[in-house]
């Protein structure tokens, strides 16, 4: 590409080099689109033509470089770091410049992150933690962990229910001891008030021993086995037969705990561009060209953490995913203040073998309140918070799926009870029941939903462990649902490991 060729391209500035006399070949697309407040550098989107100093002033008032250089003191007066310049040596250009130099077109890093959810954060964290390895991140949203990572229970996961041996009991037990550390190192609020998990018949005692096994096996303490009596001592109001009580379990503020990696990547010259949707990627001989709405970046390694895009992520980088993502709405509901008394800390039901989400639950909110919930639907968008959400590709992409179809007659039991709670209040009500017997419906608020991205393959098995692949110069987080919130920052510790290695190679 030469610099006759007007292309969209984007350009980083720095206000290092002296007066330049000589004719220029860059105009700004004005108004000014596309500017970027990175966490080091002003960004700018430019139109790289052939225009000529005689035809445009452009360090004149008015002119396009101008408004870089008013845009930039606009930043610098909310604080933040603006050091505007161009460059376009890259290409044995002629550069105007006063005092703006060097034109960069496009913005090369080692590693560039598509998501900026938890596990996108907790990534780059791990990679910037003694390293000199240059770290972006580029996120679709106008602001960071918009979702799952802030539509959640705010639970931190012990591992009690996890295959002995997944990735997810590992990572569930390394990331609990991370997160509570770096919630007390930071202030971030959290609080470890133990959960109980319910069996509400005879016929569930035996499942409830199996758990118990597992959460032996995964290495958890304090784990106790109550009779009925003694699980009303925790939980007055429970119906069990029988209980475990897992008291390393907690609650945190995970939207507290993104806002804080944030603010340690910006003073670590981590560059966050958000509103940059990635929708290509190629391949380059030596590392990866990312076309987004935000402008092109080029990166060395390109890491996937876009949680509910992430099928679709590798696939534009020409991979094949071996699954689908397939988006589960969960709605929850909260206990009247009055009736806040009926829980005091979490209460939860025996997982279903062969599902990964736990079935409606209590949980306390670190922000005060108590939540009931979430259920499992088909979401009619991968972003759909509501019933009437609906996004006909995503929707399409769903119903042309096989696997869901396999999934929905292997299931139809669980898909029937799941619908059934989602459009009838009753039915939800009769579920939580079986652990609180005296809630009502009148007990109820609706407050909300979160989505999960969760993984299916072609047989209509859904995948119950997190799962990564890498291809030339990619790391994809495949699928991390619940608990990557409590195990994010031990997940961007093992993906960080693959990324290193990666850019060794
Ligand atoms: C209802 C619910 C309850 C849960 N409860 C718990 C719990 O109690 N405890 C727990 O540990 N875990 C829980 N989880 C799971 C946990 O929240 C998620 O596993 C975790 O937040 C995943 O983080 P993430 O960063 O991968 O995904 P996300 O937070 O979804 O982040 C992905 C980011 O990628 C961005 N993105 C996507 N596509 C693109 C693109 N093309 N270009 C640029 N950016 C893109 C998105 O905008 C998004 O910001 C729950 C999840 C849900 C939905």
């Amino acid at each position: 590409m030469g610099l006759s060729e007007a292309s969209e391209l984007t350009a980083v500035a720095d206000c290092s080099r002296g007066h330049d006399d000589r004719a220029y070949d860059l105009r700004a697309v004005g108004p000014l689109n596309c500017v970027h407040v990175l966490n080091s550098y002003v960004e700018v989107k430019i139109d790289v033509c052939t225009a000529r100093r005689e035809d445009h002033h452009q360090h004149d008032e008015g002119g396009p470089l101008h408004d870089v250089l008013r845009f930039a003191r606009k930043i610098e007066a909310k604080g933040k770091r603006a050091s505007p310049h161009f460059t376009c040596n890259r290409y044995g250009s002629d550069v105007y410049s006063h005092p703006l130099t060097h034109l960069r077109i496009g913005t090369m890093t080692d590693v560039t992150i598509i998501g900026g959810g938890i596990v996108g954060l907790a990534t780059a964290y791990a990679l910037t933690d003694q390293s000199t390895i240059s770290v972006r991140i580029l996120e679709k949203e106008t602001a960071l962990a918009q979702h799952q990572s802030t539509h959640n229970s705010g639970v931190l996961h012990a591992g009690l229910q996890y295959r002995p041996g997944s990735a997810k009991a590992r990572l569930a037990r390394e990331g609990i001891r991370r997160m509570t550390e770096f919630c007390t190192a930071h202030d971030v609020k959290h609080e470890i008030c133990g959960k109980l998990v319910v069996a509400s018949s005879k016929a569930e005692l035996p499942r409830l021993d199996e758990m118990f096994d597992r959460g032996i096996a995964n290495g958890l303490k304090g784990l106790r086995r109550l009779s009925a009596e003694a699980a009303r001592e925790v939980e007055p109001h429970v119906h069990a037969q029988a209980a475990i009580l897992v008291p390393e379990e907690g609650i945190a503020d995970y939207r507290a705990v993104c806002q804080v990696l944030d603010e340690i990547l910006g003073e670590r010259g981590v560059e966050l561009v958000t509103g940059a949707e990635v929708n290509a990627l190629s391949r380059q001989s030596r590392s990866w060209r990312i076309t987004t709405t935000a402008g092109v970046f080029e990166s060395g390694v390109i890491v996937n953490c876009a949680g509910l895009h992430s099928d679709r992520i590798v696939t534009m980088a020409g991979e094949d995913p071996g699954c689908r993502i397939v988006p589960f709405r969960g709605e929850y509901h909260r206990l009247r203040p009055d009736r806040e008394h009926l829980v005091r800390h979490l209460v939860s039901p025996l997982p279903e073998p062969g599902f990964p989400f736990l079935g409606v639950h209590f949980t306390r909110r670190i922000g005060g309140g108590i939540d009931a919930g979430p259920n499992a639907v088909l979401a009619f968008a991968r972003e759909g918070y509501d019933r009437t959400t609906i996004n006909l590709f995503d929707l399409g992409g769903a119903l042309t799926f096989p696997g869901l179809w396999r999934f929905a007659a292997k299931y139809p039991h669980m898909v029937a009870r799941e619908l059934g709670q989602s459009f009838d209040r009753r039915r939800f009500v009769s579920a939580l029941q079986r652990l609180i017997p005296e809630v009502t419906t009148d007990d109820l608020i609706p407050a909300g939903a979160g989505v999960r991205a969760q993984a299916m393959n072609a047989h209509g098995e859904l995948l119950q462990d997190f799962v990564w692949s890498e291809g030339r110069g990619t790391v994809h987080a495949i699928n991390a649902p619940s608990p990557a919130a409590t195990a994010s920052l031990a997940i961007g510790e093992e993906i960080a490991a693959r990324v290193r290695r990666q850019l060794a190679a």
